[in-house]
């Protein structure tokens, strides 16, 4: 495969960087190479006199330093590779809005730590479904913040609290959907929230609003 895209090379880094914490530049190297799956001969080729590939990752680090995402080297070029800091987890439950009591109210802790990994669940397998743009507006955090908004989306839980008994099981892909941090504030301006065609026809109407003023 050839090289990607300088974008796509940050974004790896930083998701590398994240699940490894510190890392040496070679072995940064090698995860980057097989990530991408780079042939031998793609390594192979070469930019001035270093590998390209190897010289592209540079660049993207340098960029990366620049935004302040990764710790300024002590010595250009040299020692391992962090984040600047660290990046804190996505939001934990499948929606901020929901009263943490209504889910747990007189349940014992280890019950509460099943209920967040299985709003952990119930939150990837949505965006797995879904995708991490805003499916009201299309908002991306990653297209408008680089690497730092790479998997960066509110999830926002479309069933109204009200309606929900003691047997509700929870559907990821029916009742979770992915709403940038505007949108989701604005679904709950109202209660019960607005829906998903609420919003969208909103921000329709406004938008044509605008073009007819
Ligand atoms: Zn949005
Ligand atoms: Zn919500």
């Amino acid at each position: 495969m050839p090289l990607p895209k300088r974008a796509l090379i940050k974004a790896a880094i930083v998701e590398i960087l994240q699940q490894h914490g510190q890392l040496p530049v070679s072995e940064v190297h090698e995860i980057i190479a097989e990530r991408f799956e780079l042939s031998e001969a793609d390594k192979a080729i070469k930019l001035t006199s270093q590998p390209q590939y190897k010289v592209e990752i540079r660049w993207a680090r340098q960029e990366l330093v620049g935004e302040g995402i990764i710790a300024r080297p002590a010595i250009s070029g040299r020692g391992h590779w962090r984040l600047s800091g660290t990046i804190n987890a996505p939001d934990v439950y499948p929606d901020e809005a929901l009263p943490e009591g209504h889910f747990f109210e007189g349940v014992s802790k280890k019950v509460s730590v099943n209920r967040y990994e299985r709003n952990q669940k119930a939150r990837l397998a949505c965006l797995a479904h879904y995708g991490y743009e805003c499916l009201a507006c299309g908002f991306s955090f990653e297209r408008a913040f680089g690497p730092l908004g790479k998997n960066h989306i509110h999830v926002h839980h479309t069933v109204p609290i009200s309606t929900i008994g003691t047997k509700y099981q929870l559907n990821p892909i029916k009742d979770l959907i992915p709403l940038c941090p505007n949108c989701h504030h604005m679904a709950h301006r109202l209660e019960p929230p607005l829906s998903l065609q609420d919003l969208k026809a909103m921000l329709k109407s406004a938008a044509e609003a605008l073009v007819l003023a």
